[in-house]
This record gives structure tokens, C-alpha cells and sequence, in this order.
């Protein structure tokens, strides 16, 4: 959901649901399974009445409608199924005007096309059948239409049929660019929601939840196909006196660079993390333990370099970095827990060092 919503909403949207809407296939096979007995049922009622080829055409036209269904449920095929269903139902409208079944009084089913292709189709093809559809009405009810198929109909019943079809398709437009645009709103502000519940808001990184769940993902990895994985803990050294000699604001900026810092130093399979106030969580995939220690040190190193400009001059700071890599039996709590308590050991230490499973003082 969260890229669809940016992409180009047409071709996208359809392949999204919003609760309550119903799925274009799902519409599809109602509209047949109430179309192919009311095509049947007019099709023994014009046997009695009609010109000879009416029944049989109708009875054929039902016939493919439940033809386009199986085929659907067979192959699944949602696009085949639109596209049949379209051509279907166009060719059987125009028959319904051209032939003036039922008296004449046929070519009302028209009224039924607008609301029908805008629904199951893209707007643009909406636009195209519909517009094309008035071009053919307009064609028929012309002297041009005389001429070809001398269709019954009164010169009032044309004018009146051309301005209600004309504003049906209108509204059905309108309703329609609506229904697409709310539709697009709803699966933008999922999208946000979506992107709120697993970023941090100050620095764009994943969460703690987020963190977790990808930690998770990255443990059930390791039990399935012992794939190896460290974990960094990072904390900014002092950083509580940031915050009290230049203010919130520099705390926060120091607390940004250090998440510019993680993007720039950690891969794209790595999951980097705000875990806490001035904490980071690093999930390394496939990283034994002395790779690890080397990332944690590649990581505090470019953070060292970089500064904060306050109104007092530059100002740099350091991290301490807990290292662990995952050990056999042992839980993703356990492990964070080693993680923890080697922070704490590079914190005791001195700060501004990478401190790994086998105790390791690196810097
Ligand atoms: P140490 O080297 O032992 O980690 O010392 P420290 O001062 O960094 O440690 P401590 O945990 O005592 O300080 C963390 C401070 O981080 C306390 C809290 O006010 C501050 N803090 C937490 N979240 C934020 C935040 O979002 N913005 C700012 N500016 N400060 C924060
Ligand atoms: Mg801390
Ligand atoms: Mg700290």
C-alpha cells in the first residue's frame, strides 16, 4: 500500500481495496449471473414476437458472459475477464440500439453502461467507451442512422435519450473522479500511518518497533538457515551536557548527524534504528563478530569527524558502541542483554570506543 500510493493513481489504484469496496471480478460475475437468465428470459419472450436471429443472439450473448465467468475462475485472470466482459457488453449494447429489440425499447439498457465501465475499468477507458458509445448513439438517431438501419424511434424519444445519456455519462464522470481521488486519500494516509508506526520522527530512522520486528525476522533467518548476525548498540558519550551547555535544539542536531552518519556507513540489508533518546540499534545480517567490531569503529570514527555548529563554535562528540554477535541456543533478549552490557563496558572504559562479545577494546 505505502508505494502504491505514490505511484501514478490510475493503473495503480485498482489493484488496492478500500473495506466496504467490492472487487471488479467479484462485480463481474454478480453482473453476469443476473444478466444470463434476464438475456434468456428475453430471449424466449422476443421467440414469440421478434425477428427469428433476436433469440439465438441474445441466447449467444449469455452464453459468452458465462463463458468470460468460467474462464475467470479457471485461470484467475482478472484482466482477461475485464477486458472480455467490456467487448461483451459493448457489442451486445450496440445490438440492443441497432436491432431495436423489444419494441425499441431495448436501447434503455444503455443507461446501464456509464456506471458499469466506470466502475470496473481505468477513467481513461471510462472516458473512451462512453464517449465513443454517445458518438454511436448520436450516429444512430443521425439521418446517417436512418439511412443505414432505419432504427423506429421518435424524434422526441431521440432528443430526450441523446441530453439524458449525455448527462448520465457527465455525472457518472464526475462520481467517479471522486470516488478516485477519496479512494487515493484513503491509501496515502495509510501510507503515512503506515510509515508513522515505524519511524522515528526526528530522524527518519526505523523504530524500536520496527527495530524489533526486523530483528525478529533476522533471528528466525538465523534458526532456518543458521545464518550468522551481530547487533551495534550505540550511545552518544555526554550527551546530557549537550543538551545543558547549548540547548535541546543542538542535542537534537547531534542526535540527526549520528542518524546521517548510520545511512551513510551501514549497507541497505542493515537495519538501523533510533532505540532509545540518544541510543541506536545496527542489525548487521550475515556479520560475524570481528566484522562487526570493524563497522562499529568505521561507524564512530566518521561520527567523531563530523561537527555541530552552536553559537559558542563547532562542537564534535563520540560514541560508544556495544558489539554482539548471535550465539547458538541463545534468545534475541539474551542477546540484546550482551549487547547492553558491552555498551555499558565501553562506557566504563573511557567512551568513544567499540566494545565486542569477547570483551574486545578496540580504539
Ligand atoms: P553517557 O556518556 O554515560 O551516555 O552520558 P549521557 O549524558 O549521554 O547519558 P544519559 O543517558 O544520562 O543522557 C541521555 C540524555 O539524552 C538525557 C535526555 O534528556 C537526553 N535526550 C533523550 N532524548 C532526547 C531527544 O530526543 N533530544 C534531546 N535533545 N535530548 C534527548
Ligand atoms: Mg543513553
Ligand atoms: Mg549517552
Amino acid at each position: 500500500m505505502s508505494t502504491a500510493a505514490r505511484k501514478t493513481p490510475d493503473t495503480e489504484l485498482s489493484q488496492f481495496r478500500v473495506k466496504g469496496e467490492i472487487p471488479v471480478p467479484v462485480l463481474i460475475n454478480w453482473l453476469t449471473m443476473v444478466a444470463v437468465p434476464l438475456l434468456c428470459f428475453f430471449a424466449w419472450r422476443s421467440s414469440f414476437r421478434e425477428d427469428p436471429v433476436v433469440p439465438p443472439l441474445l441466447v449467444g450473448f449469455a452464453v459468452l458472459l458465462a463463458v468470460n465467468s468460467i474462464v475467470y475462475w479457471v485461470s484467475g485472470h482478472r484482466t482477461l475477464q475485464r477486458r472480455g466482459f467490456i467487448t461483451i457488453i459493448t457489442v451486445l449494447f450496440t445490438y440492443l440500439a441497432v436491432h431495436a429489440v423489444e419494441d425499441g425499447s431495448a436501447i434503455i439498457w444503455l443507461f446501464a453502461y456509464p456506471p458499469i465501465i466506470f466502475y470496473i475499468s481505468e477513467s481513461r477507458i471510462g472516458v473512451i467507451a462512453c464517449g465513443g458509445g454517445f458518438a454511436a448513439v448520436i450516429l444512430l438517431f443521425s439521418p446517417l442512422g436512418d439511412l443505414l438501419f432505419s432504427p423506429p424511434y421518435s424524434t422526441s424519444f431521440r432528443l430526450t435519450m441523446i441530453a439524458v445519456l449525455g448527462f448520465e455519462m457527465v455525472t457518472c464522470y464526475i462520481l467517479d473522479q471522486s470516488r478516485r481521488r477519496s479512494k487515493l486519500g484513503l491509501l496515502k494516509l495509510a501510507a503515512e500511518f503506515e510509515y508513522a508506526a515505524k519511524h522515528d520522527a526526528l530522524t527518519g530512522l526505523a523504530n524500536r518497533r520496527e527495530a524489533l520486528e526486523q530483528l525478529e525476522a533476522e533471528y528466525q533467518r538465523y534458526l532456518r538457515h543458521d545464518r550468522t548476525f551481530s547487533v551495534l548498540l550505540l550511545d552518544i558519550d555526554l550527551f546530557k551536557s549537550v543538551n545543558d551547555n547549548h540547548g535541546h535544539h543542538i542535542g537534537d542536531e547531534l542526535i540527526v548527524q549520528v542518524a546521517n552518519t548510520l545511512r551513510e556507513e551501514c549497507r541497505r540489508v542493515d537495519t538501523v534504528a533510533r532505540w532509545g533518546g540518544e541510543e541506536y540499534l545496527v542489525v548487521l545480517p550475515e556479520t560475524g563478530p570481528a566484522d562487526a567490531l570493524n563497522s562499529a569503529n568505521r561507524i564512530r570514527e566518521a561520527f567523531a569527524r563530523k561537527t555541530v555548529a552552536t553559537e559558542q563554535g563547532p562542537i564534535q562528540a563520540t560514541l560508544s558502541v556495544g558489539v554482539a554477535s548471535i550465539r547458538r541456543a541463545e534468545s534475541i533478549d539474551r542477546l540484546l542483554q550482551r549487547c547492553d552490557e558491552a555498551l555499558y563496558r565501553a562506557k566504563s572504559r573511557g567512551r568513544n570506543r567499540a566494545c565486542g562479545d569477547e570483551e574486545t577494546v578496540a580504539a
